[in-house]
């Protein structure tokens, strides 16, 4: 039998579905992609970033701050303001004065400068003389210069194969407060860079140091921000431009800036005991990939749930639907089509048979004296017939054929591709076989003939005017005898 057309349109409703779930799924991911991105970014400002700040302060303290009052001894020790007052005479006695300081404390280097031999003195001995026109010696002429008592300056050392080092350089006075040189002790950035190296690896964060007019003083071993060196002024660094707009001059605070497109977040803090800033930065993209990934994850997964549920909802409507169409469609004794639906196969295979012209015939079947049976053997035994009958009719066609129950006991064909002869002869067929046929009920065998009423689709013919011409011709076969095939006259 050919399917029912489908009569109802789910596209709407599966297309509400889709925006439905679509918009609750879309809510529910931004909404805790967002939480969880306020959170990780609450995380680093407050407590990542100054607890990064806090550990590279205290190894600072513990490496910088002893050095510094180690240097400020020195500056006040009145052996070194002797020695220089009377004279430089021994300089085995300063040497191993500053043996003394170094192996003690153990400090890379320890120094004296006297500002009126302008001679170097450290741990071996006599290293050198400064001279204002040596670069190398500029600093120090700078600290023979500066306001306060003593830098903290970072820079290569001489003495100890150009190591990079951290030197205290302490102005030293005379009883009269008269500038007799500088003093102090070096010692290497080792511990801290490994530090900043370490912090940097782990947790993919950039730490370094600032000075006060905003130039880099100490990085890690890879340099600072943006491939940066140390003595490169913030400002000169490509790249930070935004930092610079929002952090022209070093301060305390947290920070947010763009640098090429990626968020930055910072944390600044004034280590007050070497005048520097400790910068501890951290990109925003290493930190937030994870959970952006986690809301693509989430919303694949999402698409994956809308996808089975709307393809779910769709195979449930569409059996529900075809269910519903068969009902509506299907006669329930004989579970051949009813009136409805051989209506709307038929004016289907009409329209077919116009389009591609091919013969197309209609049977009219009608039992004989079937109320009689019923009067007879009661009409549980009519129905058992009628199911039998259809099952008969069903086993004699084919499957494009389409088999009605037209009501009561009259039933009705509509035959693909088959001429009025054709027609006859299977009609004949079904008339025959009928005769023959007993249809068992409670052990007894019933019998029962039809007349059938043949006509041939028309050119111009709708299906009442072809059923209206088998109803005629049924109409004779009634008439001339019953049990019998009458084909439309015309
Ligand atoms: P004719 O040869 O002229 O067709 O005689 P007939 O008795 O078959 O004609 P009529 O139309 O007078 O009677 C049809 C009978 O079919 C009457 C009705 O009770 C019976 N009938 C209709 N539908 C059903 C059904 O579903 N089950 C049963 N058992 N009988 C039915
Ligand atoms: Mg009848
Ligand atoms: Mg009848």
């Amino acid at each position: 039998m050919p399917s029912m057309p489908s009569t109802i349109n789910q596209r709407p409703l599966v297309l509400l579905l889709l925006v439905l779930l679509g918009c609750g799924f879309l809510a529910t991911s931004l909404v805790s992609y967002y939480t969880a991105l306020d959170s990780i970014r609450d995380n680093i400002i407050n407590t990542e970033l100054p607890l990064t700040s806090d550990n590279v302060y205290s190894e600072i303290q513990k490496d910088l701050i002893t050095p510094v009052l180690i240097s400020s001894m020195m500056a006040r020790d009145t052996f070194v303001r002797d020695w220089v007052m009377s004279g430089e005479q021994d300089v085995e006695q300063m040497t191993r004065y500053l043996r003394e300081v170094q192996e003690h404390y153990g400090t890379v280097t320890s120094f004296f400068v006297s500002d009126k031999s302008h001679t170097y003195y450290q741990v071996k001995g006599v290293l050198k003389r400064v001279d204002p026109q040596e670069p190398r010696d500029s600093w120090y002429f700078r600290v023979r210069d500066m306001q306060t008592p003593y830098e903290i300056n970072v820079d290569v050392d001489m003495a100890n194969q150009d190591r990079l080092t951290v030197f205290i350089n302490y102005k030293v006075f005379d009883y009269d407060q008269r500038f007799i040189g500088a003093t102090g002790v070096g010692l290497t950035v080792d511990a801290v860079v490994k530090l900043i190296d370490d912090y940097q690896a782990r947790y993919d964060r950039s730490v370094y140091f600032v000075d006060t007019a905003g130039r880099i003083v100490l990085t890690g071993a890879t340099g600072g921000p943006m491939g940066a060196t140390v003595g490169q002024a913030l400002s000169e660094v490509v790249g930070l431009e935004d930092l610079q707009a929002k952090l022209p001059q070093p301060k305390t605070g947290d920070f947010e800036y763009q640098e090429q497109g990626r968020g930055h977040f910072l944390n600044v803090r004034f280590i007050p005991e070497l005048d520097w800033y400790l910068f501890v930065d951290k990109r925003e993209s290493g930190a937030l990939a994870g959970i952006r990934q986690s809301l693509y994850l989430n919303l694949l997964i999402c698409l994956v749930v809308t996808v089975i549920v709307l393809t779910l909802v769709n195979i449930a409507l569409r059996r529900y639907q075809a269910r519903i169409a068969a009902l509506a469609t299907t006669d329930q004794l004989t579970e051949l089509l009813n009136r409805r639906g051989f209506n709307l196969l038929a004016n289907q295979a009409i329209q077919e048979a116009r389009r591609n012209p091919s013969p197309l015939s209609a049977l009219l079947l009608d039992l004989d004296n079937f109320k009689s049976l019923n009067d007879s053997h009661g009409h549980l035994a009519g129905d058992e017939v009628l199911r039998g009958f259809a099952n008969q009719l069903r086993d004699n066609l084919r499957q494009a054929d389409i088999i009605g129950r037209w009501g009561g006991e009259e039933f009705i064909i509509l035959l693909k591709d088959t001429s009025l002869e054709q027609a006859r002869l299977l009609a004949e067929k079904v008339r025959r076989q009928t005769e023959q046929s007993g249809f068992a009920y409670q052990g007894a065998s019933l019998h029962i003939t039809t007349s059938i009423g043949l006509a041939e689709l028309h050119a111009d013919d709708s299906l009442t005017e072809l059923l209206a011409r088998a109803d005629r011709a049924l109409y004779r076969a009634k008439q001339t005898g019953r049990n019998r095939t009458c084909e439309a006259s015309t």
